[in-house]
């Protein structure tokens, strides 16, 4: 695969496999050879079947985990240790206020004190956490804990961004809402993201190409452009251009999510 200029991120052939808990010398394939790239700038997202290996190329793009084969590369600014990760469980340290550990991300960085926590703190109205700044991860609802996870990952104002699942535990309202502001902020600093979801809808509205892996061990299965108008509101979803791209992804991951389901229940009757 050759670098076109403005890839920033080029994942090239990626395979791993695991060793099976339970199931001694036996190794799960995983990734059988994931290739695509993301340009500066650029909002793609990855959709694939739970279980396909997305979490686990986000791993790697974080540098947490390493490739049995196959590289990463990063061009321009930066590199691996400079994306800033939100991961799929929101890892908030129940001993600190909500507002000391949202400033987590900036203090390793070396931002002083007073200054990580005045720019946490502006963040706090525009991810509906005002006024939670000194409670406890326990006194917050599974979906004020994600945003705050994702808070302690923007204020890092580090790019590519990568979020995995960021709006999973989102009541669907306040799911939409957190989209438009996501938007809205990728537009005003043009950060690259890579965005990992479950929801075809979040992915094409968001989004200017699709990554969608196939069952495991996973491929890319197929990728898909977004040529929608930005700025994009909710109207949008109804259109029948955004439609046709939503009903094309479903096809596909259907039919990648039944591939999966008979690889975990064999024996299953079919209907
Ligand atoms: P996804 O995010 O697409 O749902 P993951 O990348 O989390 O999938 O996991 C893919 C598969 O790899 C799953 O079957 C998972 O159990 C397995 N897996 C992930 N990480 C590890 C690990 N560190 N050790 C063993 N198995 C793992
Ligand atoms: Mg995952």
């Amino acid at each position: 695969m050759t670098d076109a200029g403005d890839d920033r991120i080029v994942v090239d052939r990626l395979t791993k496999s695991f060793p099976q808990e339970g199931r001694r010398g036996e190794r799960l394939d995983v990734l059988a050879g994931v290739s695509f790239s993301v340009r500066a700038g650029e909002f793609v997202t990855v959709i694939g079947p739970s279980g396909s290996g997305k979490s686990t190329v986000f791993n790697m793009l974080a540098g947490l985990e390493s490739p049995d084969s196959g590289s990463i590369r990063f061009h321009g600014p930066g590199t691996g240790a400079h994306c800033a990760y939100m991961p799929q469980k929101d890892l908030l340290f129940p001993w600190r206020s909500v507002l000391d550990n949202t400033v987590l991300g900036l203090r390793v960085q070396g931002v002083p004190k007073a200054e990580a926590r005045r720019r946490a703190r502006e963040l706090f109205p525009a991810f509906g956490l005002a006024g939670f700044e000194d409670a406890r991860p326990e006194q917050l609802s599974g979906g004020m804990r994600q945003r705050a996870a994702m808070l302690r990952t923007v204020v890092q104002e580090r790019e590519p961004l990568l979020l995995d699942e960021p709006f999973g535990a989102l009541d669907s309202l306040t799911r939409t809402e957190m989209q438009s502001w996501l938007q809205d902020v990728w537009q005003r600093y043009r950060w690259t993201v890579l965005m990992i979801t479950h929801d075809i809808r979040e992915a094409v509205y968001l989004s200017d190409r699709v990554v969608v892996l196939s069952a495991r061990p996973a491929t890319v299965r197929h990728e898909l452009r977004v040529d929608l108008p930005r700025p994009r509101d909710l109207s949008l979803i109804t259109t029948p251009e955004f439609v046709a791209l939503e009903e094309q992804l479903l096809e596909i991951l259907h039919e990648e999510s039944r591939r999966a389901l008979a690889q975990q229940h064999p024996a299953a009757p079919r209907r």
